[in-house]
């Protein structure tokens, strides 16, 4: 059978376990090979804040991802030019896995609401399909509203434990000197103290890529 593979795209400032539960659900309940975490280089939608240097969040990612055998994590935004797009890290993975492999884009019910300003949504559309997975708060019928019925038929929703974390609120407790044990695997919690990201504005050295 052709391989169906899960892209997992995300800012990942930090990654939490509300990202890693979906994409092991999304991973078990699709019977996908693989899920890859796609940190984003220059994320274009996160303007509120400074993001963290991406080199951070990867590793993060990396970290996060390294003792499950069906995850791995991407460069891929990272190492490319210019503001990063999910039609063309789809384009991408495409070229890897080839004509028919099977690609599912897996996002969080907020963000899929959001689908239609996405970069060239349609194309993308094309090239893989979508799971959903439904985040504390969001409802199916919105989405449906969001995407209507074209791109809605491209999109699995998937229900998942309620994990409501958030990285906002990651760093949030990160700044106020608050735990964040259970929030996030001991190596993220870790690797935040140690490099002592959101701790105060100018920590995360190397600027915002
Ligand atoms: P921020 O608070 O900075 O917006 P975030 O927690 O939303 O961060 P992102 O990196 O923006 O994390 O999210 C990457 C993807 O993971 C998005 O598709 C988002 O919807 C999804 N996601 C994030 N948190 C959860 C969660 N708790 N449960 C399910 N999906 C989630
Ligand atoms: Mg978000």
């Amino acid at each position: 059978m052709d391989e169906a593979v899960g892209i997992m795209g995300g800012t990942f400032d930090p990654v939490h376990f509300g990202h890693l539960v979906a994409a092991e659900e999304a991973r078990l309940r699709f019977g996908l090979a693989r899920v890859v975490f796609v940190p984003n280089g220059r994320p274009p939608h996160k303007k509120d804040y400074r993001v963290t240097a991406a080199e951070r969040r990867y590793e993060m990612a990396f970290l996060a991802t390294a003792g499950n055998p069906g995850f791995e994590t991407s460069r891929i935004e990272l190492d490319r030019e210019g503001p990063s797009y999910a039609v063309d890290t789809v384009a991408a993975f495409r070229r890897r896995f080839g004509a028919r492999a099977r690609l599912y884009f897996i996002t969080g019910a907020d963000a899929m609401l959001e689908y239609t300003t996405w970069r060239e949504p349609q194309q993308l559309a094309g090239m893989c399909e979508f799971i959903a997975a439904m985040r504390p708060g969001y409802d199916a019928r919105h989405l449906a509203d969001a995407l209507g019925e074209d791109l809605m038929e491209r999109c699995r929703v998937l229900r998942i434990p309620g994990v409501d974390i958030s990285s906002t609120e990651l760093r949030r407790r990160a700044a106020s000197g608050e735990s964040l044990r259970y929030f996030t695997p001991p190596a993220v919690a870790q690797y935040i103290k140690q490099h002592r990201l959101y701790a105060d504005p100018d920590a995360g050295g190397l600027a915002a890529g």
